[in-house]
Order: C-alpha cells, then structure tokens, then sequence
C-alpha cells in the first residue's frame, strides 16, 4: 500500500473573495499524530486486492469466494457450530465460457435477477461465529431485526476520479474550497488521478475561477446524498454474529473515514474471536467488541455531522460538541488523531482496567484533536523508537517488528536503569513472579518484553539480564531506550519520556493483541495483570 499509494502531507483552504475569484487562505501540514505513517491514499479497490493476495499467499486453509450470495442465517444454541448460513455461488455460461456475476449490495442488479432465481449451487455452512461485513444495506443486519438509526440530509454530492488538465497550482495537497452553501474537496490519488467531491450546485470549473480546470480521463463518478446512520446493535443476542463496518455505520465519505473504521472492527472482533476458537480466553471476551466499537461508531458519526456541514457550506448542527460550531482547524486536527487510529474505549471491561476520569481526560484530549500524553488505558500504545538489546538494532517499539500481530498479550517491563544494583534485583523479583503466573496459563498467551535505560555496552554480558531471560523464557525480548550519536549508542530515555515513566519507579503494562493499553501499574504488581 505504501509502495502504491498515494503520499499527501499538506492541506490547503480556500475561499472566493467578493468578486468570486479564488484565493488560498492557509495551509496546514499533517503532523504524524502519535502514529509512525503519514497520509495515504489508494484506491479501495487495490485495498481489497492487496489483502486478497496476502491472503492467498499466507493463509492456505482460506478461501475467497466471489459472487456468493447469503441466503440464509440461523442459530441453533447449544451445538458446537450453532450459526447455519445458507450460501448460494451465481456463476453464468456465455459462449460456453463460464464467469461469475457480480453481487451487487443488497444483490438488486437487474441483469442477475434470472440468474439468482435459477442458479443452484448452494451450499449450507455451519459455523462457531460469522462476521458480516455485507455493507450499508446488510442483509444480515436485517435478518437479525437490528435497527438503522439516523437521517438523511438534503445535501446531494458528486465524486469523480479524474486524471486533471489544470492550471490550479496545488493538485499534490489535499485542497478544500469553501464558500457561502457549497464545499469543494480535492484529494491527490495514486498515479497522478485526482479525486473531487463537490456539492451539486455549481460546476467545478465556476468554484476553482480564475483557474482552469478539466480532465484527460475520468476512471470513476457517483453522486450521493449525505446521511449518519449508526446500527443499534452489533452482535446478535446468541453472542454468534456480529456486524462490522458499514452494516455498523454510514456517513459522509469526505473524511475518508468508512473503510479505516471498518477494517479496526474487524481486526477488533477477530483477536478475539481467534483466542476463543483456540480456548485461550472465555467465550464472553468477544462480548467486549460491542461496547467499544459502538462508542467508536457514534464518534464517528457525531463528529461526521458536524464535518460535513462545515464541507458543505453550511452552518455547523449545534451542541453535538457541547459548542456552537467549530472552525476548519478543529476539523483538521480531528481527522489527524481519527486517521491515526487514535480512539479511546469508554470504560472499564474484563480486558481493560481503567478508570472513568482518565478515560474522560483522553476523551476531551482527542475531540479536541490532540493526542493525550504518556499511556493511556483504552488507547493505543504510541509508537518510539528503541534500540535490541543483544546486538543494538534499532526496532520500531509498537511496529510489527517488535510486535508482531499474533494474538498474544503483551507484558512490556519497564525496568529503569540495570546499571544498579536494585534495579538489578527488582527485575529478577517481577520475573519470578511473572514466571509463576506463565506457568499457569499457556504459554503462547503472553509475550513479555523488558524495556532498561542502561547503556548494555557499559552492562557488559551481565549475568543478571540473562538471568531474567532464562526465569522468563528464552523468547523473552529485551531492549534499550537509547539513541546513535555519532555512531555511537548512548541511553537517551526518549521512550520512557514518550511514555512518562519514571526510570527509578519503573511501570508494568499490559497490552491487548491489538496494542490497546489494557493496564498500567507498579513493576511488581503482577497480580492485577493476572486478575
Ligand atoms: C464516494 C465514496 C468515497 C469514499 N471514500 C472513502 C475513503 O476515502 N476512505 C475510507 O476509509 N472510506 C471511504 N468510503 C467508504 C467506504 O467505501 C465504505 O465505508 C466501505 O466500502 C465499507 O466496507 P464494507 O466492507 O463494510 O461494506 P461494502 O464495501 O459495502 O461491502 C459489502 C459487500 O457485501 C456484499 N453483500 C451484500 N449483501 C450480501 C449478501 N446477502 N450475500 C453476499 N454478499 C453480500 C456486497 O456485494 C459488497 O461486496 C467512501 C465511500 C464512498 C461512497
């Protein structure tokens, strides 16, 4: 995706002046917003592809069935495979060639209204769980009986790919032009394309005056009405089903919000639904997806209705942020901490332990647009760079380099400085008793990850560190919180600043498989960890 996408760093603003000619009135670059990426964009049809092809790639006992139809839904309570979903593949012979039709959302395409009635290969899968990502209109949703709720406004936008002939002199940012009742969005694409969203009033060439504007190629058009629609719920009431992404919520495209928030649904439901499948965690963890994901679902949506008032010219809704309205530099920072993947679940939970008025505080941080400092319990944890401890390679702390996706807890150690004695002996303290808890559950639940302070140059091959490693396990990692300084590595505590920890007092912290911050907590403190 990065290789393919598209980089934007800057966002430009510009309105008419009396006369209606065009002027920029700011710009503003995108900060990286506690995440180690910046702002891409790429069609959503390479998106799916490229998780098509990983998929084929890594997973061989997958499948990807293409123009398959559900049909049928049912849960059965008390067997091991309860759901029951009833499949049906639309495939056609033309010239004797056979080609599988497309199913369309809601599957309304004329063409294969035919064909759905006589097409008779169907299939009848039972299953432990069925994640359905069947889109605004899903089908599964209302075989559930779970209701939309939400309205419509009477704004209509148009949205076209094209591939620009123009003298407008920022196509590589993302430009908004704003005037009196109509919004304007310029988003820069892969291979030179530009996308642009405008209200259907005026015609793009009138809003961009004095500048030209007109295209070589359109690869793509629509126009749509905006509306904020969230589900009110999103698992069934077995605990079987559960719904994710558009089925869950819908809103205007312009923050190029729908897909991100859909794939974290998923990705949420699926850690958990996989420690259940394997019997590492209780059957009603997965019970947890709902809360979290709904919260984030009505932010969404919230802040939605606000933003694509202001896009569109019109007056802000009032008091959907306690404020009247809100300027564009609110939204602009906004979407920074929503593209960054920043959000904050509301409360405490069996796999979060928190309290109301941290939560609260990270909350008002981040509808403001600003990314709370430290750790937070129910937000991610923030990216630093940090350095192995054995052999000084530097690792991305949160990346998949040293976190891999793998549906294990994360216990990271944040042991201070190993140089002293105490400190020394504080770490072989918590790793037995980490080793106690370890012995007691599986062991390919936890990871443990010891971050230290000291130098291990000036450590030497210190036996107390390998200690620690042989109590905890050989797989237990170990780094350093340094930097390069003319080539050389010294401790810098950048990480531990990043993180406010204390190096003397040290901190124990729990991490869910999706790097939500589940706890934080003295160093010794193993028992809250287990409980
Ligand atoms: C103009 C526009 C621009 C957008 N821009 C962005 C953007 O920049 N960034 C972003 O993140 N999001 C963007 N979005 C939103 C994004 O497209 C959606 O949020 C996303 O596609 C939702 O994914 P989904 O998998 O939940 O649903 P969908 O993409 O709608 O997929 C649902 C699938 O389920 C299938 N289906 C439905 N019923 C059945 C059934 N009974 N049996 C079998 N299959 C069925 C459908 O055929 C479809 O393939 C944009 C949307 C629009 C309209």
């Amino acid at each position: 995706m990065l290789r393919e996408g598209s980089l934007f760093t800057q966002w430009a603003l510009w309105a008419p002046d009396s006369d209606g000619a065009l002027h920029r009135t700011g710009v503003k670059s995108w900060n990286r917003y506690d995440s180690r990426y910046t702002n891409i964009t790429l069609t959503q049809a390479r998106i799916g592809e490229i998780m098509a092809e990983y998929i084929r790639e890594k997973c061989a006992d997958m499948e990807i069935r293409r123009a398959t139809i559900v049909e049928g839904l049912s849960v059965r309570d008390g067997e091991e495979y309860p759901v029951e979903v009833r499949t049906r593949n639309v495939r056609r012979t033309i010239n004797g060639e056979t080609t599988e039709a497309q199913a369309s959302n809601g599957i309304r395409v004329d063409d294969d209204e035919d064909l759905l009635k006589t097409s008779i290969d169907t299939r009848t899968i039972h299953a432990k769980y069925v994640v359905a990502c069947d889109g605004a209109h899903s089908w599964t949703r209302r075989q559930l009986d779970i209701a939309m709720v939400g309205d419509d406004t009477d704004v209509i936008w148009g949205v076209m790919d094209v591939l620009p002939d123009t003298d407008f002199p920022s196509t590589r940012a993302l430009n908004s032009v704003l005037g009196a009742g109509f919004g304007l969005l310029l988003v820069p694409r892969e291979r030179g394309l530009i996308r642009v969203y405008t209200t259907l009033a005026m015609t793009i060439q009138q809003r961009l005056k004095p500048y030209r504007f007109s295209y070589k190629t359109c690869e793509w058009w629509a126009a749509y009405q905006i509306g904020q629609r969230i589900s009110t719920a999103n698992i069934d009431s077995s605990g079987r089903v559960f719904l994710a992404g558009d089925a869950v919520h819908t809103h205007s495209p312009q923050a190029g919000q729908g897909i991100n928030v859909g794939i974290q649904d998923v990705w949420n439901v699926m850690w958990r639904l996989n420690l259940v499948v394997k019997q590492s965690a209780k059957p009603d963890i997965p019970q947890t997806y709902s809360e979290e994901r709904l919260k984030v679902a009505q932010d969404l949506v919230n802040f939605d209705r606000q933003f694509a008032a202001m896009a569109s010219g019109q007056p802000t809704p009032q008091g959907l942020f306690g404020r009247q309205s809100w300027s564009i530099q609110h939204f602009f920072h906004r979407i920074g901490v929503m593209v960054a993947g920043l959000h904050v679940h509301s409360e405490s939970s069996v796999l979060t332990c928190t309290s109301k008025e941290d939560l609260e505080v990270a909350q008002k941080a981040l509808s403001s647009g600003k990314v709370p400092p430290g750790m937070v319990v129910g937000m991610r944890l923030k990216p630093a760079t940090i350095y192995r401890h054995e052999d000084a390679l530097k690792v991305e702390f949160t990346g998949h380099e040293a976190f891999q996706s793998d549906d294990r807890f994360r216990i990271l150690l944040f042991v201070g400085n190993l140089r002293t004695a105490d400190n020394m002996e504080r770490l072989q303290h918590v790793a037995s008793k980490l080793s106690v808890l370890l012995s007691r559950y599986v062991s390919k639940v936890f990871d443990i990850v010891i971050l230290h302070t000291a130098n291990p140059t000036d450590l030497g091959l210190s036996k107390p560190v390998a200690r620690a490693q042989e109590t905890l396990g050989s797989n237990t990692r170990i780094f350093f919180d340094g930097q390069l300084v003319d080539g050389k590595l010294v401790s810098s505590g950048a990480a531990y600043k990043t993180y406010h920890v204390d190096a003397e007092a040290g901190k124990l912290v729990l991490l869910r498989p999706d790097q939500y911050i589940a706890y934080v907590g003295e160093l010794t403190n193993v028992e809250t960890v287990e409980r």
